[in-house]
């Protein structure tokens, strides 16, 4: 006598075909479901370099101020005058492209942008991030803040 003729014959049952494909289908549909999450975690994080970025610049940008009692002509003369340790963090972190920048008088209005990841006046849907434009508006006042 063998051993599978002992067993009851509920033990000896498999999955069947039709299961196995509902079991498919249902991790394909979940798979499917997470897919699209992941370019925007991916782009949540590349803002949050961008910002991190932007605001070390915005720092510079404010110390060569005044230093030099105007704003450098290019993101370049603020890193050969040594306000930038780094020269990735002139780079937007999607694009790898330089930052957009405009030299703008000690005088500039507030809502002034003269840091971004791309010209301000890219149409939205052609910006890097998902959520537009990272962007560091320098007040008046020398204060640096973060808009998007
Ligand atoms: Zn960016």
């Amino acid at each position: 006598m063998n051993a599978t003729a002992r067993l009851p014959q509920r033990a000896r049952r498999a999955f069947t075909l039709i299961e196995l494909l509902v079991v498919i289908a249902m991790i394909s549909i979940l798979i499917a479901m997470t897919m699209p999450m992941i370019p925007a975690v991916n782009d949540q994080a590349r803002i949050g370099t961008c910002e991190s970025r932007q605001q070390q610049v915005g720092v510079a940008l404010r110390l060569f101020a005044e230093d030099h009692h105007a704003y450098p002509k290019s993101l370049n003369e603020l890193y050969a005058g040594h306000y930038l340790d780094q020269r990735s963090l002139l780079r937007c972190d999607k694009t790898g492209r330089e930052y957009y920048y405009r030299p703008a008088p000690l005088t500039a209005k507030p809502e002034e942008v003269l840091l971004a990841c791309v010209d301000p006046a890219t149409a939205t849907g052609k910006r890097p991030h998902r959520h537009g434009t990272v962007s560091v508006l320098l007040h008046a006042n020398g204060e640096a803040t973060l808009t998007r």
